[in-house]
């Protein structure tokens, strides 16, 4: 019996290996492809992705390697969304390959003892209450493998999730483009540009480019070069001989939801819970934040000292911000073809400082506030904890909750001390002591002595545990 059996390698599969295994919790990736693919699809990590990765330090190395951009982007308004000022450590938005973010994320979880299985398909599922069986093909063969539970990572045609029979209610697509990383013979303008037929939009790629336009096909069939050089020359009315194409694709607006992120003993995260229009290309972005919401709750329950209600917090933290997401990039996709009074509108608000942060902070997730208990009116409560000059961050590498500002108030130190395996306790700084969840977001801030202190932390990590050692200060 596997602690937990992980369900595809893509970001949401892999950085959720790396989190079980920082806890300790047996974990095996399985995953149908032999390697990754010689495509790439996304080339950005988000503000709130950077944030949460450099909790585990691993943000670091992929900032070293990506170009920033210090703006976000809602579709078809003329106005770039600056990310100063917003709630961030990470101030931009980071140019760099998906595949090279699932390379770090690998060798980090790889090299903390995670089995992960290339070449290993997951054709069916069966769970009982105390555990899950897969039946994987691998090879000529094939096996069966049994979990206490087993979390569904397989993108947006989820087998785990069919298998597990949740449904996935939404809106089929309705619009549909056609996706190139091409090597064009003569170089095009980099942009949106518009001609006769239509529009095509081209992102410079190191080496290519990547050309998407409106697909007015019916064909839903991978396309074909002639087919895509066709309907970039419809659009812009003119010849554009393209020497070589990388790869070609074909996506829809579909946008759907899993009504459950959690069945039983069966889990799902990343596409496999959501899929949204491509707009803000915030797909492995929101995958990476489903997974670092999940790697402690089911790390916690798998090692029974999760309190019963914690993995299902899993759901409704999760499930409100998919809800969240799917409803901007429809939004966006909309505006593109709004009256232009709705666009002037919404551009005016975009213009104002305040309406761009606040737009800034809905496209890139940094306006994601969870519920805590106690509920209380602090505007820090249920966000992420910035984390300033890194010490924060830094004293979460471990996966562990950090309590700041308890060591010099030794009351509250004292009140923390039966959960001395899961609270980190440090000195305070000019901020007022909190209480910090193992994904960095706020569960508690003092504003009246002690108040609430005990009951967050029995609502997060559990029933005290009584003898255990005082917590040991952690040097900031
Ligand atoms: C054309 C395109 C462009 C995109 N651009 C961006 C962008 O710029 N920015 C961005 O953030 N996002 C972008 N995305 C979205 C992004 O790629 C996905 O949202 C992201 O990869 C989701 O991660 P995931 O781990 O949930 O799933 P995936 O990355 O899809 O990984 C799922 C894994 O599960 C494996 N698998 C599936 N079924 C099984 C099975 N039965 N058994 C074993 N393994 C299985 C698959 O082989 C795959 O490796 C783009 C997507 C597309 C299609």
């Amino acid at each position: 019996m596997i602690d937990v059996i992980i369900v595809g390698a893509g970001p949401a599969g892999l950085l959720l290996a790396g989190e079980l295994r920082l806890a300790g919790v047996g974990t095996v990736v399985l995953e149908r492809h032999e390697r990754r693919p010689d495509f790439c699809r996304g080339f950005n990590l988000n503000a709130r992705a950077l944030d949460l990765l450099a909790r585990r330090g691993l943000a670091d190395a992929l900032i070293a390697e990506g170009w920033q951009v210090p703006h976000a982007a809602f579709s078809g308004l003329p106005v770039t969304l600056g990310l100063a000022g917003t709630h961030t450590d990470h101030p931009y938005s980071l140019g760099i390959p998906q595949t090279r973010v699932e390379e770090v994320l690998e060798a980090h979880a790889t090299a903390r003892g995670a089995d992960l299985r290339r070449g290993h398909e997951v054709r069916g599922l069966r769970q009982d209450d105390d555990g899950v069986e897969v039946t994987v093909a691998a090879g000529d063969g094939g096996y069966r493998l049994r979990a206490r539970y087993v979390v569904g990572c397989d993108g947006s045609r989820s087998t785990v999730r069919r298998q597990a029979g949740i449904a996935f209610p939404g809106t089929p697509a309705t619009r549909w483009s056609l996706l190139g990383d091409v090597e064009p013979a003569d170089p095009l303008p980099f942009g949106v540009s518009s001609g006769p037929g239509g529009w095509v939009f081209v992102i410079p790629r190191p080496g290519y480019v990547r050309i998407i336009t409106a697909d007015h096909g019916t064909e839903r069939a991978a396309p074909t070069l002639d087919e895509f050089q066709a309907a970039v020359e419809t659009a812009l009315g003119r010849p554009v001989p393209i020497r070589q194409a990388r790869w070609l694709a074909r996506f829809g607006d579909a946008a759907r939801q899993a009504a459950e992120y959690v069945r039983g003993r069966v889990v799902l995260a990343g596409d496999a819970a959501h899929i949204h229009p491509p707009a803000g290309a915030v797909g492995v972005n929101v995958a990476l934040d489903d997974a670092f919401n999940l790697g402690w709750k089911l790390a916690a329950t798998v090692k029974g000292t999760a309190p019963a209600h914690l993995l299902g917090t899993y759901h409704d933290e999760r499930h409100a911000a998919g809800e969240h997401v799917l409803a901007n990039t429809q939004a966006q996709v909309l505006l593109g073809e709004a009256d232009g009074n709705v666009t002037d509108l919404l551009t005016r608000v975009a213009r104002h400082p305040d309406g761009n942060r606040a737009l800034a902070e809905t496209v890139t997730g940094l306006d994601t506030r969870y519920p805590m208990v106690p509920a209380a009116d602090h505007p820090w409560l249920g966000r992420l904890a910035l984390s300033g000059d890194g010490t924060l961050a830094a004293l979460q590498e471990r996966g562990l909750g950090v309590l700041v500002g308890a060591e010099d108030v030794a009351d509250l130190a004292e009140i923390a001390r039966p959960w001395a395996d899961h609270v980190v306790v440090t000195p305070g700084s000019d901020r007022p002591p909190l209480l910090v969840r193992p994904d960095g977001h706020t569960a508690w801030v003092q504003t009246d002595g002690a108040e609430g202190l005990r009951e967050a932390l029995e609502h997060w990590f559990g029933p005290p545990v009584s003898g255990a050692p005082r917590p040991v200060p952690c040097a900031a």
